[in-house]
This record gives structure tokens, sequence and C-alpha cells, in this order.
């Protein structure tokens, strides 16, 4: 077996043990590969492992990686989206998450339109309101949630966090709880489901799983530790928000 295969068997049976201990099905947790700084090779080896959703944080880079991969995966982006960058988001991408602003989903809204398509998209919330993060603030959410469920190209599929660092993962289990806590809330509001939380990473997604992830993003436990970005295309001192 390949050391990805062995990661991927590990990581699968830590899902499982998580579901299990919490009662719930495995096919109910969906893994992303979280697959930025990774090269189109790596990609493929982790499909042709069985992975069939990717994640990627920089437009950038999956402009240039996603049409050297293998077809048929699903992207999802799952970076902080600039405004004008959006037209590309929502051309290579079946789902955005980390939506954090009215005025990006808005402009989210024009490309759908323009490209004749629908957009599923995951709200990111700060939930712990580290200064350092991108996301809705709960409460801003919680008001600007009809203006949000008003623009009829998108789909409001669910909300997405990154907890902060903890060398205890059991640290973060509240604020997982609060984000559920916060779908809930926001359930309610618009009379619909909102079926995804996508929370969890390398460390902590069992206590994610536990408090409720649908979908798990998974980068170092399944690659390795990251090669660093290759410089091509990128600002200086532009830098991964997490690892
Ligand atoms: C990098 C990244 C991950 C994966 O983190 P690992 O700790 O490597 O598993 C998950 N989510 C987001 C938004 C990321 O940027």
């Amino acid at each position: 077996m390949s050391e990805l295969q062995e990661n991927l068997t590990r990581i699968r049976s830590r899902i499982d043990q998580a579901c299990e201990r919490s009662g719930r099905q495995p096919d109910s947790v969906r893994l992303m590969a979280v697959s930025k700084n990774q090269p189109p090779e790596r990609v493929a080896e982790a499909a042709s492992a069985g992975l069939t959703l990717f994640g990627e944080n920089r437009i950038q880079e999956a402009k240039v990686k996603i049409p050297l991969c293998p077809g048929q995966l699903e992207w999802h982006f799952i970076g902080h989206l600039q405004s004008n960058k959006s037209r590309d988001a929502v051309s290579l991408f079946q789902v955005v998450q980390g939506v954090d602003s009215l005025a990006l989903a808005e402009e989210l809204q024009k490309q759908a339109i323009k490209q004749a398509r629908s957009l599923p998209i995951l709200l990111e919330v700060n939930v712990a309101g580290e200064s350092s993060k991108f996301g809705w603030n709960p409460d801003r959410l919680l008001a600007e949630l009809l203006q949000l469920n008003a623009l009829n190209r998108l789909e409001v599929h669910g909300l997405m966090t990154i907890a902060p660092y903890a060398v205890d993962p059991e640290q973060v289990r509240p604020i997982f709880r609060r984000l559920r806590e916060l779908r809930d809330r926001c359930t309610d509001l618009m009379g619909a489901p909102i079926p995804v939380l996508s929370m969890g990473m390398s460390g902590d997604l069992e206590v994610a799983i536990e408090e409720g992830a649908t979908l798990v993003r998974v980068g170092t436990a399944l690659f390795g530790e990251r090669p660093r970005r290759s410089d091509a295309g990128n600002p200086p001192g532009a830098s991964d928000s997490v690892g």
C-alpha cells in the first residue's frame, strides 16, 4: 500500500470510530481531500485511492491545477474569496465554501447569472471571533440571512468554520457545537433545511464529527506535510490562512 492509501485507511477508521461513538452512520460524513499546495500528480493519486471531493483555497493555483487533474472530481473553494475573483470561482468550482459577507454573496449571484448556473454555497462563520480569521459574526449572520436567501442563484447548503488551533481538540468542541446550534437557528429562520456542516480538519475531525460535522476537510493527515507553495502567480507575503 502506498503511504497515501495507508493515511486514507487511518482517516477512514478515525471517521468510522467517531461515527460509532456518536451513533451516526459513517456515510453521513463526507471526506474532502484538501489539495492546496499539492501538485496534480498527488490529486491523481488520491483520486485513484477513491477520493472524489477536493478543496482548494487559492484561485490562482486552482486555475492552473484543476485542468491538469482527472475529470469527474468535485471541487470546492475553501479559502477567502476576493470579490474580483468571483468569476473564476464560479467557473472552476462546484461549491464555494467560505462565503463571508453579503457583498461577496451579491457578487457571486451576479456571476452565477452570467454563467447561467446556480451555485451551492456554505457560509463561513468565525465562531470564536478571532481577528486573524474571516467569517461572519454569528449575530450578523442571523440578521442578514434572509437577504442572503433572497439571492435566487445561490443555494445555502450549510455552514463552515475553521476552529482555532488547539493542542487538545477537546478545547474546540464548544466551537463545533456552537456552529451546529447556529445552523439549527438558521434552519428555523429560513424554514428550510441547511444540511451541511463543514467542520473538522486533520487534528480535530473526531470532535467535529461527534458535534455533527457532515463534511471534514483533511489535508496533512492525508498528504503529509504540505510542500511550500510555489510563488508563481502569488503576491509576496500571501500565505495560507491555515497550516
Ligand atoms: C488547509 C485547510 C484545511 C486542511 O488542514 P489540515 O490541518 O492540513 O488537515 C482545512 N480547511 C481549510 C479551510 C484549510 O485552509
